[in-house]
């Protein structure tokens, strides 16, 4: 299997370039550099359009309120862009879907062959389990994480959710407090965990009387997530517009994953 990487080096625009996730792909494009390389980084008092322009691509990691603006200069210049923000309302995530009917846009919760591993494990496991499983995910991340629950566990309630034909919006819990009563089968619990450094970890919890199973991710660096981005950003030069997540990109997406050789 191809490891997706180009022949020649990648320009790539980084926006969010001086956050922990933009200092892990500029560490990470450094290391590479003959695949790829940040010819502009995007900061909160930048000119978005000029940035935009330079690269064969653009790279998100920064905060949800500068999609829209990200979206317009990148449909502005006809450039694809890999988002790996999180935190998007729903107007916010249909915008993303709106402009994907012209540009090329990845937009992954996260980007670890691990992570879209889980996801893949996760909706097989609902399917075989079945209905009598009560259904839970558990998210551990660094005190200074903004947004919850995280953009992963958003993603693998909504895998559980179209497992069981139920819906997202209406059969997530987030937390339980006082006197909530017996828990119903058709909900699924997503608990936020916040502390220390922790860079994240996500539980599927499956319980039944008499049995769980726990499928468990843990990552212990941002370089898993970066080198994802990079890869991601580098899928979908020459690719039609379009939605895509990481799955599409990792070629996990409704079959079982490949036996992988490299990282
Ligand atoms: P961070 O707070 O360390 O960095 C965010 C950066 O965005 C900062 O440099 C900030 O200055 C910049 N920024 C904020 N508003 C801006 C604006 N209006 N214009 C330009 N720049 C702006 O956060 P982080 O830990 O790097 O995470 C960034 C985002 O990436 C979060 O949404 C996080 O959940 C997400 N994330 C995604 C993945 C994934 O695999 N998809 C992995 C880790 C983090």
């Amino acid at each position: 299997m191809s490891n997706g990487e180009p022949t020649t080096a990648l320009a790539v625009v980084l926006s969010g370039a001086s956050g922990r996730m933009g200092q892990a792909v500029r560490a990470c494009a450094r290391r590479e550099s003959e695949h790829y390389r940040v010819v502009a980084t995007v900061g909160r008092t930048d000119h978005l359009s000029v940035s935009v322009e330079v690269g064969d691509a653009v790279i998100d990691f920064s905060e949800a309120s500068i999609t829209a603006d990200l979206l317009a200069a990148c449909r502005a210049h006809r450039k694809p862009l890999v988002i790996g923000t999180t935190g998007h309302d729903r107007d916010q995530r249909a915008a993303i879907a709106e402009a994907a009917a012209e540009i090329p846009i990845v937009f992954a919760a996260n980007f670890s062959v691990g992570v879209n591993t889980l996801f893949w494990l996760t909706r097989e496991a609902a399917r075989i389990l079945g209905p009598s499983f009560d259904l839970e995910v558990i998210e551990f991340h660094h005190r200074r994480k903004k947004d919850a629950p995280s953009g992963t566990a958003r993603r693998l309630g909504e895998i559980l959710a179209e497992a069981r034909a139920l819906s997202y919006d209406e059969d997530i819990r987030h937390g339980r407090a006082g006197l909530v009563g017996e828990r119903p089968g058709g909900e699924i619990g997503v608990h936020a965990v916040r502390g220390g450094d922790v860079v994240g970890e996500h539980t599927v919890l499956f319980a039944d009387v008499g049995e769980r199973v726990e499928l468990i991710h843990r990552a212990s660096s941002r370089e898993t997530f970066a080198i994802g981005a990079l890869r991601a950003a580098a899928w979908l030069c020459g690719r039609s517009a379009g939605l895509y997540d990481m799955e599409d990109v990792l070629g996990l997406k409704n079959q079982p994953p490949e036996v992988r050789t490299q990282k």
